[in-house]
């Protein structure tokens, strides 16, 4: 069966067919570039010692210094973490910024740990790679399971280790420690302003429904922008189950339930029904995103998708035989590099903002933010109508034609 890695480098190598490469430039981007793993022991509360696996993958460097979250869930594996090492890679160059990719992970369900067992972890985590890490190497970030106080003692431990604080050494940390302003919703923000942008071409109507898959930090935002822009939120599910609400949530009720716990808390409500997980795909609506995790559209559900639009704010959601059904239903895919490049983005000027010393106010991060997600949306749309080809292979179309222009320009000493 093909892996997640097989998948993303799949998508890469259809998009090089649309541009005339240097093959020893594809070649090149089929390896990672370092893959380091190592075991994490800790000491847990009861005295015992339980070890982790850990990875950093650094995919590629052309761009700039390599960029990516760090997970800790119990599936994480080498294939998944290089699979999302490429993608911010790919991610990265669609939006223009200077970086390449990375991405790391531990093997751990973050949710067994108590909050010290999972600062040691991440303590840990920094002392296993921080010959990897760096603010010019590889600048981890948040992602599932992991969050800005993860960050935060991730940056203390590195800055011990070097003996200066280096706040650009992470990103996604709070706000009181250098992270930056508005980057608790920028990937769901970001998404929202190329549907925002690109409103009139997607033929969306105010009052279009909404359907989400993952109502965590990602999903949850995104409803909530939505929803203040007119959108209705029509049924949302979590890993523990999903909700249905034909009229429309209130959106206010729906944030207010996930915060106590889960989306099932809204069970009960008026005109709100509990549906199994998998039938969200199926719902009656306009616009499906999928904010959980990869591989959750394949070949055996995308035939039940209503929606006309399908924004990918997780990373890999759709698999490329899903890919093909939906093409062929005419269904619009914002493909997951794009959608979801606001989180990097504002992860980027965080990092600006630590190396100058700046802070920026919530409105200029909102500001630059719209600048770049609707100037790269309108250079993804402009190959995808050039080349005749999807929105995901225009996104990889652009990201690979910087990445080749970088290798081009760096010449063949590294080869
Ligand atoms: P999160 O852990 O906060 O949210 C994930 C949500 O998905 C949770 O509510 C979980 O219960 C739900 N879920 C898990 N399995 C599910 C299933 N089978 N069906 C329905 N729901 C399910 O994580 P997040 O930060 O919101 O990230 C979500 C996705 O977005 C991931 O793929 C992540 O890599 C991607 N992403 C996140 C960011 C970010 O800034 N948060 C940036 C880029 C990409």
């Amino acid at each position: 069966m093909a892996t997640l890695f097989d998948n993303t480098l799949k998508r890469l190598i259809e998009a090089a067919e649309h541009l005339d490469l240097d093959p020893g430039f594809l070649g090149k981007l089929k390896n990672a570039l370092e893959m380091t793993q190592a075991y994490l022991s800790i000491r847990m509360d009861d005295g015992s010692i339980k070890s982790f696996l850990a990875y950093r993958c650094r995919y590629n460097d052309s761009l700039g210094p390599t960029k990516g979250g760090i997970r800790f869930h119990p599936d994480v594996n080498a294939d998944e973490v290089m699979a999302l090492a490429l993608m911010m890679t790919s991610k990265c160059a669609v939006m223009d910024l200077p970086f390449g990719g990375a991405k790391g992970g531990v093997m751990v369900d973050p949710h067994s740990l108590s909050i010290m067992e999972r600062e040691r972890v991440s303590r840990a985590y920094i002392r296993a790679f921080a010959h990897v890490i760096g603010p010019d190497r590889d600048i981890p970030a948040p992602d599932v399971g992991t969050n800005e106080k993860t960050m935060a003692w991730m940056m203390d431990e590195y800055s011990t280790i070097v003996g200066k604080r280096t706040p650009a050494v992470i990103t996604g940390k709070p706000v009181v420690l250098g992270g930056s302003l508005g980057r608790d919703d920028a990937t769901a923000r970001g998404a929202y302003n190329i549907i925002q942008h690109k409103a009139r071409t997607l033929g969306l109507k105010r009052g279009a429904r909404v359907a989400i898959q993952g109502f965590g930090n990602a999903g949850m935002h995104m409803a909530q922008l939505m929803a203040t822009d007119g959108y209705k939120i029509v049924a949302v599910s979590d890993s523990k189950g999903a909700v249905h609400a034909p009229a429309g949530f209130d959106i206010g009720e729906l944030l207010a339930a996930k915060r106590c716990g889960r989306v099932m808390n809204m069970a009960g409500s008026a005109g709100v029904s509990v549906i199994p997980g998998d039938e969200l795909l199926a719902v009656d609506c306009e616009v499906l995103v999928l904010a959980a995790l990869e591989n959750m559209v394949h070949k055996g559900n995308a035939g039940s998708i209503k929606a006309r639009l399908i924004v990918e704010l997780a990373n890999g959601p759709v698999t490329p035989e899903a890919d093909e059904i939906l093409k062929a239903m005419n269904v619009v895919i914002l493909p997951d590099i794009l959608a979801n490049a606001g989180g990097v983005t504002v992860s980027y000027f965080e990092w600006v903002q630590n190396r100058e010393g700046e802070r920026w106010t919530l409105d200029q991060v909102h500001a630059r933010l719209k600048t770049a997600m609707e100037r790269e949306a309108d250079a993804v749309w402009a190959y995808a109508r050039e080349k005749n080809i999807t929105l995901r292979t225009a996104a990889y179309v652009l990201a690979l034609s910087r990445i080749a222009a970088a290798m081009e320009a760096l010449g063949t000493e590294k080869f």
